[in-house]
């Protein structure tokens, strides 16, 4: 694994220089919609807040760096950044994607997308084999995920980016359930790292908002391009947020790291417990991949019930105290959620259970609460 020696420095400084006009310490929220020009194209860089927002600059600068990344570029969601990326395609080129994704990806490609004549592979992408023998001459596009939502599966991201670069594709990664803490793409070789940066980046739950980072510099400017053009910036509210959010995410990284070492092996353990998802164990079917391209297994962690039906896991995720039901993850509070039902309620039930998503799967956004707290909340709603 490589080191996480001083990411904690670089992300306090990462986008942060004082103020110009006054020194303060941290990048004023310039809330506003345009900058007054000296004369007819005449002013200090800034025009219309939805090109340029020098909030948004300092977020975006924060982003590239990050990710050891040259360019970063915000948008309001997760979402609306990789439609960014989708709008790079046009009618006819093709996709491989893994089958094992957010399910609001996969609703954004099936049901928005392929209608607008874009062509998708879905295929098991932890077999970095299965990406290769699915490109045809007409793959413009490889979209990973790793680790995957809900279900933990690891693709080797250097692997898919060789294939990628020997096919002429784009390999776009998924980033947001690893964070840059714990797994850095672009420096694995991919094009374009993507980030919802309203999980782990923002860290608290309060902001929706999302990343790209990338190294080329004709990809960026296509990137921003379709950022101005179609419009699905973040407002200087957000990004101050984001930006104090990433101030200490190697701090809360660690901590959710080491909750969800006790929480996945006293899940293991557990006699009522079926199968525990977490790339963390060393039987886990990529354990080797994980550790190389991770620095840590994260706080994300997924499991059934013996008793592996909705009525089961019903009764655990009505019963936690600390564990909130809820959609979303990476926020410092711990979070319960029903894959089936809530976040990948999308995707339908048999490609589902296909892909190994079954209707009684439990996941967990193990926050940074105490451990033990957390554990005993899980002992009492398992039962
Ligand atoms: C939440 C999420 C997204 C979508 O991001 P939004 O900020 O909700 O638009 C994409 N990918 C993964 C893995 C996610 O968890």
């Amino acid at each position: 694994m490589s080191s996480s020696k001083n990411l904690g420095t670089k992300y306090i400084h990462a986008g942060a220089h004082p103020d110009p006009s006054t020194g303060a310490i941290m990048t004023p929220i310039y809330q506003t919609s345009t900058f007054v020009q000296a004369s007819p194209g005449v002013h200090k860089g800034y025009e219309y807040a939805r090109s340029q927002n020098p909030t948004r600059f300092a977020l975006e600068e924060a982003f590239a760096v990050i990710e050891n990344a040259q360019f970063g570029l915000a948008f309001s969601s997760g979402v609306a950044a990789t439609d960014a990326v989708m709008r790079l395609l046009v009618p006819g080129d093709e996709v491989v994607a893994a089958h094992d994704m957010y399910g609001g990806t996969y609703r954004l490609f099936s049901k928005v997308y392929e209608k607008m004549g874009i062509v998708f592979n879905y295929v098991d992408t932890a077999n970095a084999e299965n990406v290769a023998k699915a490109i045809t001459p007409k793959t413009k596009l490889i979209w990973i995920e790793t680790p995957t939502n809900p279900l933990m599966n690891i693709t080797d991201i250097e692997a898919v980016s060789n294939i990628g670069k020997k096919n002429n594709c784009i390999v776009c990664v998924d980033n947001t359930f690893a964070s840059p803490y714990l797994q850095n793409p672009l420096d694995q070789g991919a094009s374009i790292v993507m980030h919802s940066a309203t999980k782990y980046l923002g860290g608290h739950s309060d902001v929706i908002q999302g990343a790209l980072m990338m190294n080329d510099e004709s990809l960026r400017d296509q990137l921003y391009f379709i950022q101005k053009s179609t419009g699905a910036v973040p407002g200087p509210q957000d990004c101050f947020l984001v930006l104090r959010g990433i101030k200490t995410l190697h701090v809360r990284m660690q901590r959710h790291c080491e909750n969800g070492i006790k929480v996945a092996h006293y899940l293991r353990q557990h006699p009522k417990v079926g199968k525990v998802f977490w790339c963390g164990f060393e039987d886990h079917h990529n354990h080797d991949i994980a550790k190389k391209q991770m620095r840590g297994f994260g706080g994300m962690i997924s499991f059934t019930l013996k008793d592996d039906t909705v009525e089961a896991a019903t009764k655990v995720l009505s019963s936690t105290k600390i564990f909130s039901l809820a959609e979303s993850l990476g926020g410092v509070e711990s979070l319960i959620n029903h894959p089936a039902s809530m976040t990948h309620a999308s995707i339908p039930r048999d490609r589902r259970i296909a892909n190994g998503l079954s209707d009684g799967l439990i996941r967990l956004s193990v926050g940074i609460e105490d451990a033990e707290d957390i554990i005993e909340d899980l002992a009492q709603a398992i039962g």
